[in-house]
């Protein structure tokens, strides 16, 4: 088909590649494709390696983006366990660990993002892991059993998703964050305290402004030295955020910047090439900025915009960001993004364990964090979309529904 590149080469096999074999496929793509992943499985998600996978609840097989069977196609070649190691612009070809060249005529970068590791006294010791991979679970697990001591570091999604898994498996469990409040990068006091709570009741224990300064152990880790004293540990679990994967690009002389710079149609500044999911630093025209999302939602859609704009249509990504959370029996959801909010409504109360906290600027809705209260969290996200003003007061009216309330004004009105 004319406007179709002939051969598409997609760097990593995670989420957004997955997604965007899919979408290419829905377009009727009529090219060759190569995907290249480092790692040795098929596309799969990764929200549940902290949730229900971790907990045992779940088959691998689960995982998968789709079945084996959706690459048994003769115009696709998977080469999985094999990492890309350089980019030649000017050759239009890609350079693999196995030392094979793959040619291409469009790149599609889906490089996603690595933990951030601590690089203290004792961090190699045995017992210590981070959680990115089906491999890490695996690794996990059989140290993750009934009265074990497990040290969380980090209260952020992994820290508090891992914690609530592992008091449902039986561990003890201490969480070590250096700021003064749990998941604080993304929600207000009043839901960071809310989730305390229900953690500490659910037994696990915090050492909050705490930093950690080093593993003790011989061979095993025995204990984790925190600013606040130490804990003793049989097993770490380390969630402490995740860098964006850019060397490959940023040596092929593509522009970076905490992210693989790209416009609202993905598009790299290096000729036709494409980056999407984690690994991305974009532009969103409904928040006026640019930034960098570590999320589901940004995955799958810029996965749909990137193979539209393959398949020769014109299509930009604008959308409110969306997120979630599954901690014991609490559904967090979350739209928009709260950073520079100057005030909040609470809907409901959060002892009801049933509540919504709104974000506002300047009267203007921002964003919500909705707990067990899907309603609230999907009438909501319009709303943020228009960037709608609402009285404060008729928000905070638990009863009313969000999509009837009366608006004063929206965006650029
Ligand atoms: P990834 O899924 O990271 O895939 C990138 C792939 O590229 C990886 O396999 C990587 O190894 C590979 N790769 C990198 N460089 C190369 C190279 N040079 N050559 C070959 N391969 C390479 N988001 C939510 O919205 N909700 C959730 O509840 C949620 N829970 C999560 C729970 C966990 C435990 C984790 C780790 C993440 C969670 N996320 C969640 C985030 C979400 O999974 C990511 O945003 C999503 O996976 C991003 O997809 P991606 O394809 O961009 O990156
Ligand atoms: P995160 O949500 O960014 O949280 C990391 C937390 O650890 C932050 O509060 C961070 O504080 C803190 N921290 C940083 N350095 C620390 C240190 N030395 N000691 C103690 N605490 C420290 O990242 P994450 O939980 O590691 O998750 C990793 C990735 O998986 C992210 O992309 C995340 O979005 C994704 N994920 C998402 C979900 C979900 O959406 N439900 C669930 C699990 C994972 P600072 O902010 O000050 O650095």
């Amino acid at each position: 088909m004319q406007d179709q590149p002939e051969h598409i080469a997609v760097v990593g096999a995670g989420h957004a590649a997955g997604q965007l074999l899919v979408s290419l496929r829905q377009r009727n793509y009529a090219g060759r494709i190569t995907l290249v992943g480092d790692e040795s499985w098929y596309p799969y998600q990764r929200p549940p390696l902290s949730k229900k996978f971790l907990l045992g609840e779940l088959a691998v097989e689960r995982l998968f983006v789709k079945p084996p069977s959706f690459y048994d196609d003769p115009g696709l070649s998977v080469r999985l366990g094999e990492e890309v190691g350089a980019i030649d612009t000017g050759a239009k070809a890609l350079r693999t660990s196995r030392g094979d060249v793959v040619p291409y005529d469009s790149l599609v970068l889906a490089t996603g993002a690595s933990p951030r590791r601590l690089g203290l006294p004792g961090a190699d010791l045995g017992g210590i892991h981070y959680l990115r991979s089906i491999g890490d679970v695996e690794a996990i697990r059989p140290g993750l059993v009934p009265g074990c001591r497990l040290t969380v570091i980090g209260a952020g999604y992994i820290g508090l998703e891992v914690a609530a898994v592992a008091r449902m498996l039986g561990a003890r469990v201490t969480v070590v964050e250096k700021l003064e409040r749990v998941l604080s990068r993304v929600v207000s006091p009043a839901v960071s305290s809310f989730y305390e709570v229900e953690h500490r009741a659910q037994g696990v224990e915090f050492r909050l402004g705490a930093d950690v300064l080093g593993f003790d152990g011989s061979r095993r880790v025995a204990a984790v030295r925190t600013s606040a004293g130490p804990v003793e540990a049989d097993l770490v679990i380390v969630g402490i955020g995740v860098a964006p994967n850019t060397i490959l690009a940023a040596t092929a002389g593509l522009a970076t910047d905490d992210g693989i710079v790209v416009d609202t149609r993905c598009r790299t500044t290096g000729e036709a090439i494409f980056a999407i999911g984690d690994c991305t630093n974009h532009p969103n025209p409904l928040l006026g900025r640019r930034l960098r999302l570590e999320s589901v939602h940004n995955a799958l859609e810029q996965a749909k915009t990137a193979a539209a704009n393959l398949c020769g249509e014109a299509l930009e990504y604008a959308q409110i960001p969306w997120f979630w959370s599954d901690q014991y029996d609490l559904k967090l959801q979350i739209a928009g993004i709260s950073e520079g909010y100057d005030q909040t409504v609470l809907r409901g109360d959060p002892a009801s364990r049933s509540f919504a906290c709104l974000y506002l600027r300047q009267g203007r809705l921002l964003a919500v964090d909705a707990i067990n209260r899907a309603r609230d969290f999907m009438q909501a996200k319009p709303l943020i979309a228009a960037g709608a003003v609402i009285d404060p007061a008729l928000l905070a009216d638990a009863n009313s529904a969000l999509q009837d309330l009366p608006v004063i004004s929206v965006r650029d009105s």
